[in-house]
Order: C-alpha cells, then sequence, then structure tokens
C-alpha cells in the first residue's frame, strides 16, 4: 500500500517527509494503452515526479494542484505529474521519439539545453482573472553543467523560487515510486513569521509559494540564522538523506530508512498517511471538462472531425478513459442554454 510519512528532527528546525507509491503508481502505469507504454527511463522519471509532487504538496498544503511539468528538447516532449490537497496524484508522459537504454535526463529531455521544469500552482477558487502562480527552472545548475537528477532540479527550484534548503532523493521503478524530503525550517518564532506575513509580498514578485500555502513566508533570510549550530543541522542532516540509494528507498520500510539514516537524531514522527489517507491515483478528467475543450476548438473545427469520423473522440493520457461525441452530442454542446457541460444558465443569456 501507499503511504507518506511526515516527521521532525527535535529541536532542530528541520523536517521531513517519506512518500512510499506502490498500488497507486502501478495503477498509473496499468492506465497505459497496450502498446504505450513507458521506456523504463522514463516511466522512472514520472514515477521521480510523481514522488515530488505529492511530497511538494503534502509540504505546502496548497489549496489547489500542484502541476509539475518537464518540457524536453530531445525525445521526450513532456512529462507531468500533477498531486491534488488529498494526495490523490495522476501522471503521464509525451515521447517522441526513441528513448536509449541507459538514458540520462539530459538524454530524454535536455539534448540542446533548452530542457525546462514548471511548477504550476493552480488554486481551487480562483478569484476572477487569477492566474495560476508559476515558476520556471532550467535543467541545469549554476556553471551552467546539465543536472542529471530531477532530485536537483527541484532542489534548484526551491532555493531560488522559495529559499527553502531542501534535500531531495527520489527514486523509481515499475513497482514503487518513492521520495526523501528533508526541508530547513525558519528560526525565527512563528510571531515573527506572522508579523512577517502579514507585511506580504512586494508587489513586484509573484507571491512565495510557502506564504500562499500557509507557511511562513521568507523571502530574505532570517537575520537569526547567523546561529551556526542551527544552520549546521540542517547540512548535517542533509548529507546523511544523501546517502540513501535509490536501492533503499526503493526496496525498505520507511521506519527502515528512517532508522538506518538519522539514528543518531530524535525524530518525532507522525501519524502515517496509510489506506484511504494514503497518496492514491485519481484523475481530474471529465465530460464537461472535454466539453469545454471542444467548446474552445470552436464549432466549425468540431464540425469537419464529424464529417470526417462521424464521431470526437477524446483519450485522457493520463488514465486512459475516452469520451465520445456524436453529432446530437456536439450540436447540444454548441447551443448556448442547453443542457450541456459547462451550459450557460438561461437566464444569463
Ligand atoms: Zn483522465
Amino acid at each position: 500500500m501507499s503511504e507518506l510519512h511526515k516527521f521532525l528532527f527535535e529541536g532542530l528546525p528541520v523536517r521531513g517527509m517519506l512518500v512510499r507509491l506502490t498500488d497507486a503508481w502501478r495503477e498509473v502505469l496499468a492506465r497505459r494503452e497496450p502498446g504505450q507504454e513507458y521506456p523504463p527511463e522514463l516511466r522512472d522519471l514520472i514515477g521521480e515526479m510523481s514522488a515530488a509532487a505529492v511530497l511538494m504538496q503534502a509540504n505546502i498544503k496548497f489549496n489547489g494542484a500542484l502541476v509539475l511539468q518537464v518540457f524536453g528538447d530531445g525525445p521526450v516532449k513532456l512529462a507531468v505529474a500533477e498531486s491534488q490537497p488529498d494526495l490523490s496524484f495522476r501522471a503521464t508522459a509525451k515521447c517522441v521519439g526513441a528513448v536509449e537504454p541507459g538514458a540520462t535526463l539530459e538524454a530524454m529531455v535536455n539534448l540542446r539545453g533548452q530542457g525546462r521544469c514548471a511548477i504550476t500552482l493552480d488554486p481551487k477558487d480562483k478569484f476572477p482573472g487569477q492566474q495560476p502562480y508559476q515558476g520556471v527552472v532550467p535543467l541545469h545548475g549554476d556553471q551552467r553543467e546539465p543536472l542529471q537528477k530531477m532530485s536537483e532540479v527541484l532542489e534548484h527550484y526551491m532555493l531560488q523560487s522559495e529559499q527553502l534548503d531542501t534535500k531531495l532523493v527520489l527514486a523509481a521503478n515499475g513497482e514503487v515510486a518513492a521520495g526523501l524530503l528533508i526541508q530547513r525550517l525558519p528560526v525565527e518564532g512563528e510571531g515573527n513569521l506572522e508579523g512577517r506575513r502579514g507585511a506580504g509580498p512586494s508587489p513586484a514578485e509573484p507571491a512565495p509559494l510557502a506564504g500562499q500555502a500557509g507557511l511562513p513566508a521568507w523571502g530574505q533570510r532570517s537575520s537569526n540564522e547567523d546561529d551556526i549550530g542551527l544552520s549546521d543541522a540542517f547540512n548535517r542532516i542533509s548529507i546523511l538523506a544523501g546517502t540513501l540509494t535509490a536501492e533503499e528507498l526503493l526496496t525498505l520500510d520507511a521506519d527502515t530508512v528512517l532508522r538506518r539514516l538519522f539514528w543518531e537524531e530524535t525524530v518525532t514522527r507522525f501519524e502515517p498517511l496509510t489506506g484511504t489517507a494514503a497518496p492514491r491515483f485519481a484523475c481530474t478528467c471529465s465530460r464537461e471538462r472535454v466539453g469545454q475543450m471542444l467548446l474552445g476548438l470552436g464549432r466549425e473545427e468540431a464540425d469537419s472531425v464529424l464529417a470526417e469520423r462521424g464521431e470526437i473522440e477524446v483519450g485522457c493520457d493520463f488514465c486512459g478513459r475516452h469520451y465520445r461525441f456524436d453529432a446530437v452530442d456536439v450540436g447540444a454542446l454548441f447551443t448556448p442554454g442547453s443542457d450541456q457541460p459547462g451550459g450557460h444558465s438561461p437566464t444569463l443569456q
């Protein structure tokens, strides 16, 4: 069963999370159409992104979708993992070329150095005109060296966009997708942070991720962080976390992983999210949404597909569901005021 564990390091400004997606991850893979299975290297990348999306969502508790996307310039054009506030998630990828055995992140999505990773926070209850918050990072490091691990890309993002010192270990295979996240917490007291949050972000920059999510926003480094001892704590724990191998992360249970890594630390564990509270696969697609998409395409385009094929069939890349619209469905869809997906209330016509 899939599970998520949260923990704190007693007396230290460091917290952590460990996720293991098992049945939920296998469900993602089982949803692929026969013959459309991912090459192992791409499968593992999507698995790592799924684990990361769940960890990041659980970490910030954002009231909306957290979408992790890699836009590739190699054989893989797109890889997506999306997680909802209830920690349900879905993932997919678009691959247009051959992924060679043993292909690295660079070979798959950053062949010409143009690959990008986007993290989008799409609020559930948007006010009119509100745009989702999006941060984009390249797939190379500060010295322009191509990054070979998804975890490094996301660590960069967290540091650059959110100024959160984060250590991530991610791994996936055909059975398990798992991740460990270690993050430094603000040193200051809650009261100070509340005060700072009240001041709000400057208008020139988007609201920081952490602030939006109800966590303290800490755009500037705390002046209290010259407390070297506390700073060292994160470094020590993140180095310990970095010794975790992919093999260990994929095969050992959470208790064993945490005991082996942090046996010298005092770790406070929280009730794990398992069973019905565990991260699970779920797709947010619906006939209504597909209808909205067709409306966006326009009547002319829809009619031309109908004329050619007799019906419009739209498949969901995430869950494999197929939606069919015949001439009657399309007619209703484009008729204002009819009982259609996204239909307008007659009083508004
Ligand atoms: Zn779907």
